[in-house]
């Protein structure tokens, strides 16, 4: 079993009987391919109720709390936490932030942040489970229905597999969704249930995807990487900063993403706060050579001509 301490590229490959035994029990929802995309669509379908029960402000409301609510506990906890261990907290805090992240109705933290990690490992490479050079629609939201995507990466996410907890909400993900979904329904009756969860839940699906198809696609490149990410502020306001992609390729250890003060970042301010009253601790931050002003660009810059130079030579 991995040590919490390893980076994904020094995790070992898991035992094949291990890979293999997590896989099938990776809960009815994943692996019945046919229901998830009736799901999927049908919640986009569900949307359309909006014309019947109108937009009452507190459901209007809801929808604005349960939508960054949820952007948060996929960008700060899903992403930056489970796969790049950004940051620190206690057991209990991991799974608060698994749960919320998993009520986004994005499959469960082990699978999400496996896939994530393969992302960056190819990104934009063969293996790389969405990049847009395989098609818009694929790097959107066509890999999620892909069966070659479909079981938890035990191999790359055994730092947390080891945990039963998270073990068993990854294998059950349909739980947070759904008790959210009650949730609104009993805060907001039937216009609480399809803001809240409906329209909240679908606005959200396509905010995150955007990160892995837009921002690949549409945007400028401070750093030069081996992949096509860019930065770009809308994908950044939408997301809570994870519209900073360029840099967070470049960068990927830190818990910020909008590298300078006008990169707004939302999720390092939240993850900033609960820092302070002890929630989460050991934020990571880009060291200063990559903060000073466009010093990182250019660096790689140097580098690559003189690696040239040397090639040359
Ligand atoms: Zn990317
Ligand atoms: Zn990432």
């Amino acid at each position: 079993m991995a040590t919490a301490a390893q980076q994904p590229s020094e995790q070992p490959e898991a035992p094949e009987g291990h890979h293999q035994a997590f896989e099938e029990s990776d809960g009815w929802l994943t692996r019945t391919e046919v229901l998830s995309r009736i799901i999927y669509w049908g919640i986009h379908a569900a949307c359309l109720l909006v014309f019947v029960v109108g937009a009452p402000v507190e459901a209007v409301l809801l929808c604005v709390t349960t939508y960054f609510v949820r952007v948060l506990g996929i960008t700060g906890g899903y992403h930056r936490y489970f796969a790049h261990k950004t940051y620190k907290t206690g057991r209990v805090m991991q799974f608060i932030i698994a749960f919320i992240g998993c009520s986004a109705t994005q499959k469960g933290p082990l699978w999400w942040a496996g896939n994530h990690r393969r992302h960056h490992r190819l990104s934009d490479q063969p293996g790389d489970p969405h990049s847009p050079k395989d098609g818009w629609y694929h790097s959107h939201q066509g890999w999620i229905f892909d069966p070659q995507w479909e079981g938890t990466p035990t191999d790359v996410i055994q730092d947390f597999a080891k945990y039963p907890e998270l073990v068993w909400l990854n294998k059950n993900h349909w739980v947070a969704p759904l008790s959210l979904a009650i949730l609104c329904a009993l805060i907001g009756g039937f216009p609480g249930l399809v803001w809240g969860f409906v329209v909240s839940t679908t606005l959200l699906w396509h905010a995150t995807y955007f990160v892995n198809s837009l921002a690949h696609l549409w945007g400028t490149r401070r750093y030069v990487t081996t992949d096509t990410s860019r930065n770009n502020l809308l994908i950044a306001l939408t997301t809570c900063g994870e519209g900073w992609h360029n840099n967070h390729h470049y960068y990927p250890a830190s818990a910020r993403n909008g590298f300078f003060w006008y990169e707004i970042d939302v999720t390092w301010y939240v993850l900033k706060a609960l820092s302070w009253v002890g929630l989460v601790w050991d934020l990571k931050t880009p060291p200063e050579i990559i903060l000073n002003g466009r010093n990182g660009k250019q660096l790689v810059r140097n580098a690559t001509s003189k690696n040239a130079e040397k090639a040359a030579a």
